[in-house]
């Protein structure tokens, strides 16, 4: 048997690894018989490292020698790299314990919102445990495959709902030709189980402690307490009803008091509630319908509780899917893509697609998308361009890949310059089509249709043989500068706007002269100087707000003009 690819997920609170066996993608138990692992680094006096269960249950006696939740610090220096690296390390163990072999590969998870510095950070804590990693892949792309490419159809979309140990994240997925696309990530990284298990154990104190206030107890009181809420949360998730006891839990002071579901689900709904607003915003930001959402997955230890099903169930307005184990379904999806990359699950095999977006620069240095990103292949697309100056005797075509709006911000495969026949704005008329064969090989055709002479550019294979590292790279980039895009996008088409105002003006006013009256001329040139000074000082707002002043003003100018020419007056 050929050395397996590992696919983990690397938590917050826990991690779990497995492997493709046999043709099923399983996990992968500890010593112990758990799946799960307690993302727990406990450095020990002696300069020892225990992971896991082991270093969860020293929090208490050595709280500064043990460190949880270090993905929250991921990207933030060498150190929560190195602890990762325990993690992994650990699990890497689990996996050749398990299996009898050694292993050097996986795929490994991250956070649909992490950023080119996050994920890198990932893959060098990968690699400080000894692991090549092949693919980072998104945790709602992992749910999502783990819930079965099969139960879903092609252009299918699905809300991902994740509520972890002290994490939140909602994502909106499209499966479009055998490829998940995030079309919008939100989320909160300080809400989930954890403030479940302090409001609880805020309320079991409050019933059952001595009248001390729960905040004043001593550390290691409340963190007892503590962990007696989250056995009692967890409790709850599959009875209506439990006792929480602890005997001498101070001097002298035995506390035991009945929860009911009921209790748990009013104590945890302002919590809850919070991820509310989120899920709305995650909607709106997709421009997915509610309606039109295929399937709604919850995933996250804590979305077994019942009352936070019903929430979601609720907010989304249809059932959710509860064919797997929430905590175990991200691991289980990084190990189907494992396989599919290793290729033992061959039934799963992903079309060929275009990874990222092909199109080429226009005016103002903007990207044109010409192929948008997973096209499947073969693909034909097209667009007629002109020219923006008169007498423009040739056209830069550049051909670019990516998902930036700038054109300097996506790579350049290539470019041919064409020249067309010289004559005023906006006459020449130049096709230029793209085409790529079922070998990913991109053909450029620009065709100045005036002489109708074709100029071809063909480009070996980049179109769809892109590194996935790269892709991904370019991908959450774009996610990352969407807004400052957005808007240098809309501030090039803005000044574009200005620019061509201010140079219609000028012959305009010079064929009126005098018949402009003194009063509206200076309106005008204050209008004409406020654009040129927005125009100047780079001020997006105030140029938009100039040029429609200036628009506003002009409109009288080009109805004189009109009857000027036109002999009426
Ligand atoms: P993360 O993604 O943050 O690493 P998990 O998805 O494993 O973590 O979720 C851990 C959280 O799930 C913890 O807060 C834990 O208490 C909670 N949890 C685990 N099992 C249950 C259960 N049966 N009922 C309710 N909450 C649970
Ligand atoms: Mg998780």
């Amino acid at each position: 048997m050929s050395i397996p690819i590992l696919g983990i997920d690397l938590g917050t609170t826990n991690s779990a690894v497995g492997v493709v066996d046999s043709g099923f993608p399983i996990l992968l138990a500890d010593a112990a018989g758990k799946r799960l692992t307690p993302s727990v680094v406990h450095y020990l006096d002696g300069g020892g490292i225990t992971v896991g269960e082991a270093a969860a249950r020293s929090k208490v006696t050595a709280p500064d020698r043990v460190i949880s939740s270090i993905k929250r610090k991921m990207g933030e220096g060498n150190h929560p790299e190195e602890v990762s690296a325990e993690i992994l390390k650990h699990l890497k163990g689990i996996a050749e314990a398990a299996l009898e072999q050694e292993v050097s590969q996986a795929v490994i998870t991250v956070p649909a919102y992490f950023n080119d510095g996050q994920r890198n950070a990932t893959k060098r804590a990968g690699e400080l445990a000894g692991l090549e990693v092949v693919r980072i892949l998104n945790e709602p792309t992992a749910a999502a495959l783990a819930y079965g490419l099969d139960k879903l159809e092609d252009k299918s979309t699905v809300a991902v709902y994740d509520l972890g140990g002290g994490t939140f994240d909602i994502s909106i997925l499209e499966l479009h030709d055998g490829v998940f696309r995030v079309l919008a990530t939100q989320g909160d990284t300080s809400l989930g189980g954890d403030d479940f298990d302090i409001a609880l154990a805020e309320f079991i104190w409050r019933e059952g402690g001595d009248g001390s206030a729960f905040s004043s107890l001593e550390p290691s009181v409340m963190a007892t307490v503590l962990g007696a809420a989250e056995i009692l949360k967890k409790e709850l998730s599959e009875k209506a009803e439990a006792t929480v006891r602890l005997p001498f839990v101070l001097p002298g002071h035995h506390l035991e008091v009945d929860v009911t579901r009921e209790d748990f689900d009013r104590v945890i709904r302002p919590i809850l509630q919070r991820t509310v607003s989120p899920c709305r915003r995650a909607l709106a930001d997709s421009g997915v319908a509610l309606e039109k959402l295929d399937a709604v997955i919850v995933v996250g230890g804590s979305t077994r509780s019942p009352g936070v099903r019903a929430l979601v169930a609720e907010i989304f307005e249809q059932e959710v899917d509860t064919g797997q184990h929430p905590d175990e379904a991200i691991a289980l999806g990084a190990v189907i893509q494992a396989g599919i990359i290793e290729g033992s699950l061959r039934n799963m095999v992903l079309l060929d697609v275009t990874p990222l977006s092909l199109g080429i620069e226009t005016f103002g240095g903007l990207m044109n998308v010409i192929i948008p990103r997973n096209t499947t292949i073969p693909a034909k697309a097209g667009e007629m361009f002109t020219n923006a100056v008169p007498n423009q005797e040739a056209m830069l075509v550049r051909v670019l890949q990516g998902e930036r709006e700038i054109a300097n911000d996506n790579w350049e495969l290539g470019k041919v310059e064409l020249s067309f026949t010289p004559g005023p704005k906006a006459s020449a008329r130049v096709g230029v089509q793209f085409r790529i064969d079922e070998n990913g090989i991109l053909e450029v055709l620009a065709r100045d249709t005036a002489t109708n002479e074709d100029t071809i550019l063909e480009i070996q294979s980049a179109a769809v043989d892109v590194d996935d590292e790269a892709v991904e790279t370019m991908i959450s980039e774009s996610v990352e500068h969407a807004f400052t895009d957005m808007a240098q996008r809309q501030w090039v088409e803005d000044e574009q706007h200005a620019q061509e105002l201010l140079a219609a003006l000028t012959p305009s006013l010079e064929i009126l002269g005098d018949e402009i009256e003194p009063d509206y001329l200076e309106r005008i040139c204050s209008a004409e100087a406020a654009v040129k000074a927005a125009l100047e000082g780079n001020e997006h707002l105030r140029l938009k707000e100039a040029a429609k002043m200036l628009e506003a003003e002009t409109e009288q100018l080009a109805v004189m003009l009109v009857e000027k020419m036109s002999g009426i007056s």
